[in-house]
């Protein structure tokens, strides 16, 4: 089967919705046109991804989860964003690159999987930075088996222990298992972390998990299981503290505050304790003004780009 055919019976992520995506959308919002709000220099990702001269981030539209509080809601759910094609996503990748960026940085990339490969393959030989599988870590394990030899590095966030609380928040009940499966898979096909004399990362795991307010014994349940299935020194954690709750969040009470140095340290301690290495988010960096502006138009993007 050509990759163009996975796109006839869709069953990319685990909503295995099985549509035409020629002919309809899925669950992801999303048909066959690759669709993007906005690319360029990113200096907001963790020290060893964006370092001195940025990630290369390209944002794509649409997304299988479907979080309450998401801060790209405008483009994950509500259609923000326009239409590229194969060929414009693989000049994308050279232009990044032509900027001095250190890698390729693909954000919710899950449902444009064959698409992403075939450009990729088009710059063979020419893109010489790592790429970035930057995704909400709702996976499916056939979907990132296609990824080797493409992908050098795996960002997973992983955000839910509990089944109901992620059935709750992103209408995916089966959340963890899923999560766990594919971030197995990706330490498997990176490797441990690689750094470079620079402290660039080159290939290997961070999984990302974002503490929720009124959730620490989640996310620390989650942090313990992590450590039951990874050696410390096979995945670094990001542990990130910028939950900043939206006007969604008002139907969803028990998250509808920041979260606070409490709930945040006390997660930190089971990272610890699990022997985890890492990053940790300073609280300032919860502010707004790290949500990247999205676009409707590409030439918009492009004179905003740097
Ligand atoms: S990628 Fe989209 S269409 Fe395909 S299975 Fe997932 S939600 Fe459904």
């Amino acid at each position: 089967m050509n990759r163009a055919e996975l796109l006839y019976n869709c069953t990319l992520c685990p909503r295995e919705c099985g549509v035409d995506r020629t002919k309809e959308k899925g669950f992801c919002g999303e048909s066959a046109d690759i669709r993007i709000a906005r690319y360029g220099r990113h200096m907001w990702e963790e020290p060893p991804i964006s370092g001195s001269r940025g990630a290369g981030t390209v944002f794509f539209c649409g997304c299988s989860l479907k979080c309450v509080y998401c801060q790209n809601s405008e483009i994950s759910q509500f259609g923000k964003g326009y239409v590229i094609n194969v060929s414009e996503l693989a000049d994308i990748f050279l232009e990044l690159q032509d900027k001095g960026v250190h890698n390729i940085d693909l954000v919710t990339p899950t449902h444009f999987v064959p698409q992403i490969l075939d450009a990729l393959d088009m710059v063979k030989g020419r893109l010489t930075i790592p790429v970035i599988y930057n995704c909400g870590g709702y996976e499916k394990t056939d979907t990132i088996k296609m990824l080797k030899g493409y992908v050098d590095i795996f960002m997973p966030d992983i955000k839910y222990y509990d089944s109901v609380v992620s059935a709750r928040l992103s209408k995916a009940g089966d959340y963890f298992e899923k999560a766990v499966r594919a971030v197995r898979l990706m330490a498997d096909i990176a490797g441990k972390p690689v750094t470079d004399d620079n402290g660039i990362m080159k290939s290997g795991v961070i999984v990302r998990h974002l503490v929720l307010p009124n959730h620490r014994k989640d996310s620390i349940r989650l942090i313990e299981k992590l450590g039951e299935n990874f050696s410390p020194d096979e995945i670094l954690i990001s542990l990130m503290n910028q939950f900043t709750p939206t006007k969604r969040c008002e139907l969803y009470n028990e998250i509808n505050r920041r979260t606070t140095t409490f709930e945040y340290n006390s997660v930190l301690k089971a990272v610890s304790a699990c022997g985890f290495d890492g990053f940790m988010q300073d609280r300032r960096s919860a502010k707004e003004e790290y949500i990247p502006q999205f676009f409707n138009d590409k030439k918009v993007t492009i004179t905003q780009n740097d």
